[in-house]
């Protein structure tokens, strides 16, 4: 075995989530040791899924502040520039429109696998960021000051010994780790699971996203492309198996049967088609003496609402803004004031985007003839009264919590009153 090496946080899970805390980190000078079972070490080879995340237009300016916006291929980011939402019925519509609250665009469509790669690409270059992949963390103990651990290489052909002032625990929706340590959470299973896959039709789609309410729960198309949508599809179980296997033109003429010709002809199915099963599941506490758990390991939602990891970037940043003001007034860093400042700042919003996310399907993922008349009225309400469509596109935006700049302004954003 090596000598230790002294980091200032070990992040263990360097998916989405914990790869953009490391460079957050790596940005305000912190030493980490990233820690990841798959072998993510080599930029363009990422494991990460090739589906879609919708990034909401606050996570657009914290990509800008990391320096990773720039490295993103341009071709590889489809703006979202209005969402139209609708019930099964087609009577009710809600069109979402950036340029309704003065913006060019809600958001981005981007695949993860893409995000994944280029994070991957700024954290190989930062010197402040050892990454040990494919690797396990082994032999934790955690004591008044420190965190001490083994990195063992999935070959086994290598130990590396680790001492850190804090732990992060990142490693995704089914975290050994946060288990290991206690943590209890809260869950529910949709008995349901997300179909992804890519599109393409025989029309623009005018940066134009669609979230459809049937009666199984949302079927999302987000533009990707000039004529194609990434497909996010809520289905039974059983549904979804089905779908995952029937012909590209079955699968197509069943998504055609729903959409109509509202978007034009579905032509052509590109890529694979993956299945993801939802939950919903929140941890009651997110912090233990010197650790911290993020993004999927703290909660899991339905993606209804394209929130998991645009509510863990929100996390991150505040996280590492919370650690720089204590590490520059000379305080420790892993002291139980500092996480549980975090903790105190983050369980509202986290609570708040959990039961707005269970909420929205328990509405509309609903057969019931009463439930659908109220849903239309709901959707025509929003659709007419301009202070809640405001107030959706902002929360659409990510942008309730904050005053951001404009996306071609450097300077970083206030909270605002
Ligand atoms: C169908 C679908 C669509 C979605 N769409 C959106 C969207 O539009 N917008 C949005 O914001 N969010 C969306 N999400 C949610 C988003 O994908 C997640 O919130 C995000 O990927 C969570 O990242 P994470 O890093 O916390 O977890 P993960 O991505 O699960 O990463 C966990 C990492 O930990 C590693 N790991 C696991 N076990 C260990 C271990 N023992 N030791 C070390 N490492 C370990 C894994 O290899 C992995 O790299 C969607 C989710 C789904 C399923």
């Amino acid at each position: 075995m090596h000598s230790k090496l002294e980091f200032d946080l070990i992040v263990n899970g360097g998916g989405l989530a914990g790869a953009s805390l490391a460079l957050d980190l790596a940005h305000s000078g912190f030493r980490v040791a990233l820690i990841d079972v798959e072998s993510y070490q080599i930029p363009g080879r990422s494991g990460m899924s090739s589906r879609a995340i919708a990034l909401t237009y606050s996570s657009g300016i914290i990509f800008r502040r990391l320096g990773l916006w720039e490295h993103l291929p341009v071709d590889d980011i489809t703006a979202i520039r209005q969402t139209e939402v609708t019930d099964s019925s087609m009577k009710g519509l809600v069109q979402l429109r950036a340029s309704d609250v003065g913006y060019d665009e809600l958001g981005w469509n981007i695949e993860a696998r893409v995000i994944h790669e280029q994070l991957y690409r700024c954290l190989d270059e930062s010197e402040s960021v050892s990454i040990f992949s494919p690797a396990e963390l082994t032999e934790l103990t955690i004591d008044d000051s420190l965190v001490s651990c083994n990195v063992v290489s999935r070959n086994e052909e290598s130990t590396q010994a680790l001492n850190a002032k804090i732990l992060v625990i990142a490693d995704g929706g089914k975290s050994g780790l946060a288990d290991r340590l206690g943590f209890s959470d809260r869950r529910r299973d949709y008995d349901s699971c997300a179909l992804v896959c890519r599109v393409e039709t025989d029309r623009p789609n005018r940066q134009t996203a669609y979230e459809h309410f049937v009666r199984t729960g949302p079927l999302a198309l987000l533009p990707t492309g000039d004529c194609g949508y990434s497909v996010v599809w809520t289905l039974e179980p059983k549904e979804s198996e089905r779908l995952k296997v029937v012909t590209s033109e079955q699968f197509l003429e069943a998504l055609q049967e729903i959409f109509s010709d509202r978007v034009g002809k579905f032509v052509e199915l590109a890529g694979e088609r993956q299945v993801y099963p939802l939950r919903y599941s929140m941890l009651k506490e997110f912090i233990r003496p010197r650790v911290v758990v993020i993004g999927n390991a703290m909660h899991t939602f339905h993606p209804v609402a394209g929130q998991g990891f645009n509510l863990a970037l929100r996390e991150t940043t505040e996280l590492v803004e919370i650690l720089a003001r204590y590490r520059d007034r000379g305080w420790d860093i892993g002291c139980y004031d500092a996480l549980e400042e975090y903790q105190n700042r983050r369980k509202r919003e986290s609570l708040a985007v959990g039961s707005f996310t269970d909420g929205l399907i328990r509405i509309f993922a609903n057969d019931s003839s009463s439930q659908s008349r109220l849903r239309n009225i709901g959707l025509d309400v929003i659709q007419a009264i301009a202070p809640i469509k405001r107030m959706l596109l902002m929360r659409t935006m990510g942008l309730h919590r904050l005053s951001p700049p404009s996306m071609g302004q450097d300077s970083k954003y206030e909270e605002s009153a």
